[in-house]
Parts: C-alpha cells; structure tokens; sequence
C-alpha cells in the first residue's frame, strides 16, 4: 500500500511537471508572424513571378524560403474591403465593409485581437485605411487615409498624428525596425502587421530612384489596346483606361502649367489637384532632385504632343505609368530586404511566420487599364509568398485556390488557438508546415460593390475555378460572363451565349448557387447595400467621382420613379 502510494506521489508530481513544463514550452514555441502587405502590388511587378518588368530579390527571397502561391486572390478588389476580410476572416457581405467609403464596423472580432487576447505582442505600422484604429494591437503608428508619399503624417497610438520629413516606405519600415530593436519583448510571441502604401496611386517614387526609372522603358501588354469587343458593357464603360481615364498631371506627371500650354484638359476635375497636394508636399531639397528628372520629361512631351497620334500617346502614358509605379516598387524591394536582413541578423528567422502579399493586384496596361476592382486575373489574383524558415519545404509553388479570406484562420491556428465557428476561409498551415498536397478547394467566390463610382466598374459577383469564371454583373445591368480560363488566358472572350459550354455553363450555375448558400450571400443583401449606398450617395449630392455622369444620372432617375 506504502510502495502504491509513493508511486501514486511520484506519477501526481510528474504528471504536475510535466503539465507545468508543457504551458512555457508550447508558448515558447508559439510563432511570431511578420505579415508583410502592400497596396496595389500586381504580381506581375515581382520577379519570383515574373521578370519582365523588375527585379524584387528581396520579396523573392521569402518564396525562396517557402511557397509561391499563383492562384492567390481577393473575395472583393478595392483596398479597405480586403484589409477587412483579411482581418476578419470573413466575405464582404458579411463583415460589412464592402466598399471603401463606409468605415469599419469595429464590433467585427479581428484575428489580433485574439492573439493579443491570448498573449501576443501586437504591433501595426503603415497603411490601414479604415476611417478608424485597428483594435487589439498595442503599438500602432498608421497613415490617415490612402496616406502621402513624401512627408508623410502619422496617427499613432501615443503621440497623436505626427508629420515625419523623409520618404514613406523607408519610414514604414524605420518605424518597423525601431518596433523590433527597442519595443519587441523577448518572452511573448509577436505580431507585426507591416503596411506600405506603396504603390498606390500616385505613384512617387523616392528621389534615389527618380534618375534610374525615368530612363526606363518596358516591354508593352499584349492587351494594351484591348477594344473591349469580346466582352459587354462593363468592360467598356469602365473608367480605368491608361489614355483616357488616367489623370495628366496627377498620375502622368505633367505639370499644370504645361497642361495649359497645350491646352491639355484634366481628364477628371481633380487631375492637378493631385499632382499639386502630393508634389507639393516636397521640402525644397526632395523637390530640386525631383524635377530634375521630371522638367526633362516636361520639355520632351512639350516637343512631341501636338504630333502624337493617340496610339502613340497611349504608349507614353503607358511607359510614364510603368516608370512611376516600379520606381515605387524598389524601394518596397529595398525595405523587406531590411526587414528581412534583421530577422535574419537576429535569430528570429526560425520561428517566424513570414508574409508578402498585397490588399489586390493591379493592372498593369492589360486591357488598356490601371486600377483594380474586376474579376479578370490581374486584380482578382494578387501576389501572395509565404515562409516559416526550417519548416516549409523551400522553393514550393502551389496553383492551389488560396485567398486573403484565409489568413486570420491560419494564423490563429499557428497561435494554437481555434477560429471563431464563424470564420469563413481555410487554414493554410498544411502549406506552411508542408507541401500543402492534401489542402482542397474546388473553386472560390468573389463579390465587387462600389459603383457608381470612380473607376465606373459594375457591381458583380462570380465563382472562380482552376479552369472557368462565372460572373454576373448587376444592378444598372444584367449581364453574365463565362471566360475560359485555359484556352483565353487573356480573358477576352465572354463565351457564355457560346453552345459549346451550354453543360458548363449549367454546371458553374449550380455551383455558383451552392457557393452563395455556402457563404449565405443572396440578392436581398445586395439590395440592402445598394439602397444604403445611393442613401449615402444622395445626402453627399454627389457621384463619388464618376467620369461620366450619364450613366449615374439614369440610375438616380430610374430609382425616383420606382
Ligand atoms: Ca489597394
């Protein structure tokens, strides 16, 4: 009995250590996660997919480390809807913010919020663009709004907005680094969220850069003079095109003086506006260097305008754009590599989850446009590069159907936490700790909102598989689309009419009703955002910058009479 209750003693006190032990030990090995997003990267513009346009060796190197995901996309193309869907794990529709012109619903739980619950160090700095502070983060330094390239002001958590001189990827990641260096506590797990706005519209590049690039010329789309034929009316009356949509001054870079010169009119009633409230925000020294290389395209365009035919316009813009947006890119390259370089230099690369994506991809003269918002690969997909450094399998790529939706319940389960039931995405841990080989997903859903809008890009919601997208296109119209992902990879034939697909068609239909069950979208929701946004758009007594006021003049007449 004696010999029975020592052993008895022996086992409680193992058991007793073993459970005390297991606690710091599994903490310990909680991964940091170092969630790097840009704004508006197309991963046409990073080499690990493509090296036609520039050379990113620093993004590279986490799909060197990992995994390269090439069927990575967004639930809904436009910036703040993505930031909240990748925060909270959920579809527009359902964490509300589906456009960006109504704030975020802050009562929305977030996945920092349960990893700074449940005993990480949380931590944002950059772009957020929410019309409020994030919640659950104890340090945050974020811009307001889309934020400004040169001389940039900050909110943060403790000193109010601050105005920083310098140039607004490299103060990102000082602060990122200063974070890391001095604030970071060695005995928790962090969070880091790292934003840049970079390279959002309008397109400033730091002065290092502005000789280099302003000298480069880039190999042309193929669709650059995409004549929307093979596709119907979204297509066509959208309002992203590079030679009529984009602004002169603005995105092109001419000044105002040499606009009315030649008697150039702005292509929207803010077109020198913004050239005049970002460049002007340039101290003496940024400006001199700047116009530098900028007076020089000023007096080349000044000589050959009068005789440019429109073709020939449409190849500069697209040349000035290219220009502008990669000198933006190199200096993001620039800073991960910082980044990078410190994990690295401090041992913190083992147990660190790391991330590079951005809020939606872009387009990059294909089908003649900039800007974001359709379904078509360039804005629908984004770059997504993943690594945890000694775990994943090095040099993967994966066609696999992953989206931002998916982020939150990944990393709660690296946290060892599990996702609220209402969640909607998948984890991608099995791709992190593996090849991600048993990791299922058929086909996935997408949901645009804002319109009428700038940009002009119609409502429209669709499934998407490996090899078709189904998409209807509503509200002002009623239009479906059927793109055959192998045999268009441009995407620009709408084949639905075509008999050839007719069990396709029937078959993608199912699913797409399948699909909206599944995630609980239907049309009186898309109702319901649709009265809330003309209510908003009424009481502004104005078209949210819409071009072409025809077209939004209609559908407020239209809504009058019913
Ligand atoms: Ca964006």
């Amino acid at each position: 009995m004696q010999k029975l209750t020592h052993t008895l003693l022996v086992l409680t006190l193992f058991l007793q250590f073993s459970c005390n032990q297991k606690d710091p030990d599994q903490q310990s090995k909680r991964p940091n996660i170092v969630f790097i997003m840009s704004d508006d990267h197309a991963y046409q513009a990073i080499s690990a997919y493509d090296n036609r346009l520039i050379e990113t060796p620093n993004i590279d190197r986490i799909a060197k480390m990992g995994i390269l995901f090439t069927n990575a996309s967004v639930t809904n193309s436009i910036c703040a809807p993505s930031r909240a869907t990748i925060l909270t794990g959920k579809h527009s529709h359902i964490n509300g913010k589906v456009d960006n012109h109504f704030p975020f619903d802050t009562t929305n739980v977030t996945f920092p919020q349960l990893l700074h619950e449940a005993g990480y160090q949380t931590a944002m700095f950059g772009k957020l663009h929410f019309g409020n502070n994030p919640k659950g983060f104890d340090q945050f330094k974020i811009l307001p709004g889309q934020g400004a390239y040169y001389n940039p002001d900050f909110i943060t958590k403790e000193e109010g907005t601050v105005r920083v001189e310098g140039y607004v990827t490299d103060i990102i990641t000082d602060m990122t680094l200063d974070w890391l260096e001095n604030d970071r506590k060695e005995d928790q797990p962090f969070l880091l969220m790292y934003l840049h706005k970079a390279p959002h519209r309008e397109w400033l590049m730091a002065e290092r850069h502005v000789e280099d690039f302003t000298r480069r010329t880039f190999p042309e789309p193929p669709t650059l003079f995409d004549d929307y034929a093979g596709r119907g009316r979204p297509a066509r009356e959208a309002e992203m095109n590079l030679l009529t949509d984009m602004h002169w001054a603005g995105d092109s870079k001419i000044y105002p003086e040499v606009m009315d010169e030649l008697g150039i009119e702005g292509t929207s009633s803010w077109d020198k506006e913004a050239f005049d409230r970002e460049v002007g925000r340039m101290n003496e020294t940024q400006r001199a260097k700047w116009d530098a290389a900028y007076r020089v395209i000023n007096e080349e365009f000044k000589k050959a305008y009068p005789s440019m035919t429109p073709e020939e316009q449409m190849k500069w813009r697209y040349q000035r754009y290219m220009q502008d947006y990669l000198g933006t890119i190199q200096s993001v390259d620039e800073n991960v590599g910082r980044v990078l370089d410190y994990l690295d230099e401090n041992g913190l690369m083992e147990n660190t989850i790391i991330v590079y994506t951005s809020d939606q991809g872009f387009y990059l003269g294909e089908h003649g446009w900039y800007d974001k918002r359709f379904v078509y690969n360039e804005s629908f997909k984004t770059p997504l590069l993943m690594a945890w450094p000694g775990k994943t399998p090095q040099g993967i790529r994966s066609d696999a159907l992953v989206q931002n939706l998916d982020f939150a319940q990944t990393f709660l389960e690296a946290a060892q936490l599990t996702p609220p039931a209402d969640m909607q995405g998948q984890s991608l841990m099995p791709f992190l700790t593996g090849t991600g080989e048993d990791w299922q997903r058929d086909a996935v859903y997408y949901h645009y909102y804002e319109y009428p809008s700038i940009h002009m890009v119609k409502r429209h919601y669709a499934i998407i598989t490996k090899e078709y997208k189904l998409v209807h296109y509503y509200f002002d119209t009623d239009e479906w689309e059927l793109i055959d992902r192998k045999n268009d990879p441009h995407e620009l034939k709408n084949v639905y009419e075509d008999p050839a697909y007719s069990e396709i068609r029937k078959t993608l239909h199912e699913k797409l009703d399948a699909l909206r069950e599944k995630y609980g979208d239907n049309s009186q929701i898309s109702q319901q955002y649709i009265d809330e946004y003309l209510d908003f758009l009424e009481e502004r007594r104005g078209y949210a910058g819409a071009k072409d006021t025809t077209l939004v003049n209609k559908i407020f007449q239209n809504r009058n009479r019913n």
